[in-house]
């Protein structure tokens, strides 16, 4: 496969890496047919071959915006400490390896808020106990209740967002995050 650029992360997709964190997606990437980022899961219309093509331009942010991505920022690694822990607590392999993915989806969702942000510091979130919530049925219902506040946030300010690169972030990221509502809703 020809090398893809995600414009939604930056990263590079090559025949290396393009299954990374399968086990976060309902539909999987063959070296013949990359449908999204599997870094951040940005679908195949933001992935590009040429990365000239990707609007890098500083983002003059004033400060309401600044805000919004920096709450943005902090809800992703929130979320991203969170499946790290669950995944620890899983008791089922399967479950703890799609947590393992999740996490570091979220985290690279959280480190595109921190390059659009410009934030030079991880946020100071306090650590959770999590261990309460131990056992699959509970983990699931606490990750979907995340996933759903995540989608809710991104719709609320996507229109909102001036910056089109910062508008296209948040609507793929609700996008990505729908995934995962599917993927952590129990049935
Ligand atoms: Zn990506």
């Amino acid at each position: 496969m020809n090398k893809l650029i995600c414009s939604i992360c930056g990263m590079a997709i090559d025949d290396k890496n393009y299954f990374f964190n399968k086990e976060a997606f309902l539909r999987k990437n063959t070296s013949g047919n990359i449908m999204f980022c599997p870094f951040c899961g940005a679908p195949v219309k933001y992935l590009v071959e040429d990365e000239h093509k990707i609007n890098t331009l500083g983002h003059n942010l004033d400060e309401w915006h600044l805000k919004i991505v920096n709450n943005a920022f902090k809800l992703e690694v929130f979320n991203g400490d969170f499946y790290k822990e669950a995944s620890k607590l899983a008791e089922d392999s399967k479950i703890k390896d799609m947590f393992k993915a999740l996490s570091r989806i979220e985290y690279m969702h959280a480190s595109v808020h921190k390059k659009i942000g410009g934030f030079t510091s991880e946020p100071n979130l306090k650590k959770l106990d999590y261990s309460k919530y131990a056992g699959n049925d509970k983990l699931l219902e606490m990750a979907c209740k995340r996933e759903k506040h995540a989608v809710e946030y991104y719709e609320k300010y996507a229109n909102r967002m001036e910056d089109n690169k910062i508008r296209d972030v948040f609507n793929v990221l609700a996008y990505v995050e729908k995934i995962h509502i599917q993927l952590t809703d129990k049935k």
